[in-house]
């Protein structure tokens, strides 16, 4: 199987492929980035993907570094090049190389862009949504500006080896208040006794998931009931159903929170009817 990176302007073997070591997203994590689901060999919610990649760049005020129309041939050659037709492709954008020093580089410098893509395992995938995974939660410990989609994840990388460590798959913060934020790569919700989905707003202490937003639609369409609130690691554990979303994991059933059971500890209805319909409601381009 080939493996092809976009590395600035240039298509390279991933062995080949590089960045300066005075890139700022290496020295520094001064960059953002987006992950996409390839469907069918196409890519699913991009727009809407690049509308919070362009919103990234603006709060860092780091340059769009081509049109969007631009990057969404070279996404394209790249999941092609890598003869992806089901799996993901990640582009990333630092603010650029320079002489290190902590502020921004005193003349402006090229953001570099970095596409790579890989193919993702579908039944294995369909498998682990069959049976649901399990979280354990954790302390919060991010910066504030987790609405950023920043290449700055350490936190989210320990937090995961944790989860590993302890035979889960995700983790989920939970905030001075007690509250669950999102988990470490994917936005967290539960479903109510009575059948109503509840998730934090996006207004404080999670990213804005695209496929948290497309789900919205979804429930809509479906008539199930929407509550924007926070919620406990106590009412997760006792509520029906609970699952997250992300690009990769779509609508993920979880199973076990800490250890505990949650519902009959099979993934819930509602969850996997929205797991089923959801790509009926996501744009494919
Ligand atoms: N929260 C965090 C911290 C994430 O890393 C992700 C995945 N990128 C999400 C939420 C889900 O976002 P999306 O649905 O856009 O993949």
């Amino acid at each position: 199987m080939p493996r092809i990176a976009y590395v600035n302007g240039l298509y390279r073997d991933l062995r080949d492929a590089c960045v300066n070591v005075e890139d700022r997203g290496y020295q520094f994590a001064d960059g953002v980035y987006e992950v996409c689901e390839v469907r069918g060999a196409r890519l699913v919610d991009f727009s809407r993907h690049m509308t919070r990649l362009q919103r990234s760049l603006r709060e860092l005020r780091i340059a769009e570094p081509m049109p969007v129309a631009a990057l969404a041939i070279i996404m394209r050659e790249v999941v092609r090049r890598n003869r992806v037709t089901y799996g993901m492709v990640y582009l990333q954008v630092t603010r650029g190389v320079a002489r290190r020093d902590h502020a921004f580089p005193p003349n402006p410098v090229k953001p570099s862009v970095v596409i790579t893509a890989h193919a993702l395992n579908y039944e294995k995938k369909q498998q682990i949504a069959a049976t649901g995974i399990k979280v354990i939660t954790l302390p919060e410990n991010r910066w504030p500006r987790v609405d950023i989609k920043s290449v700055s994840l350490l936190p989210n990388v320990l937090a995961k080896q944790q989860a590993r460590e302890e035979g889960a798959y995700e983790a989920w913060y939970v905030d001075r208040d007690g509250f669950i934020t999102e988990g470490a790569s994917s936005n967290a919700w539960i479903v109510t006794a009575d059948g109503r989905a509840v998730t934090r707003s996006v207004d404080v202490g999670i990213l804005a998931g695209i496929t948290r937003a497309v789900l919205m639609d979804v429930m809509k369409a479906l008539q199930i009931s929407l509550e924007e609130r926070p919620f406990t690691p106590e009412e997760a554990r006792e509520a029906a159903e609970a699952f997250v979303t992300s690009a990769t994991q779509v609508v993920m059933p979880v199973v076990a929170i800490d250890g505990q059971v949650v519902g009959n500890g099979q993934p819930g209805g509602i969850t996997r009817r929205l797991r089923e319909e959801f790509h009926r409601f996501s744009a494919f381009s």
